[in-house]
């Protein structure tokens, strides 16, 4: 069994409800079970600014998937989520899964980099993990409540 993160993101429709389905449909998956979900983020956009503010938040799910048959099973919850691909990247959408780190793996591939380039750059990303777990390494950067700490939150707002 592997440990993995993901990464959740969406700024249309009815995100809580998005993010809520999601999980618990992640936690029907087989072989795999969902140990934990950090609160839910508010942040504004990353890239094109005429779009609504994200919910981010990140969960960590144990499962007997590998890295591609997780990236693939995500894919088709973005879509049945109604995630419309609009060909460029940045742009609003009802879910975005990312998978962040899976064990202290590292793939470098066009279709699949591990650890997500994003998780140790972006506050929406590693407060969320670091909220979660604290001790995880980041595969060359470190653990994640050492990256948080020397990463601005102020854009952050935790939902009650
Ligand atoms: P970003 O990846 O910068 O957060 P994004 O989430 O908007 O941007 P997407 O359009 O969702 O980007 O995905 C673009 C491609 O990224 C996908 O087709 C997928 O194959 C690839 N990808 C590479 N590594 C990962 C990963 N760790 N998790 C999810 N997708 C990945
Ligand atoms: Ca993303
Ligand atoms: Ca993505």
């Amino acid at each position: 069994m592997a440990l993995s993160y993901i990464g959740l993101g969406g700024n249309l429709g009815d995100v809580c409800a998005t993010f809520s389905h999601a999980l618990a449909v992640m936690d029907g998956w087989a072989g795999s079970t969902l140990e934990k979900v950090s609160r839910t983020y508010r942040n504004p956009p990353m890239g094109p600014a005429n779009q609504p503010d994200y919910l981010n938040a990140v969960a960590a799910l144990r499962t007997t998937l590998s890295p591609l048959e997780l990236l693939d099973a995500l894919q088709g919850l973005e879509q049945a989520a109604g995630r419309i691909r609009a060909g460029r990247r940045w742009c609003a959408r009802s879910l975005d899964l990312d998978l962040l780190l899976y064990d202290e793996l590292r793939i470098d591939q066009p279709r699949l980099q591990i650890p997500h380039p994003g998780v140790h750059r972006r506050a929406f990303v590693i407060h969320p993990l670091a909220e979660i777990a604290p001790e995880a390494l980041v595969p060359g950067h470190g653990r994640a409540a050492a990256i948080a700490a020397h990463t601005d939150a102020s854009m952050l707002t935790a939902l009650l």
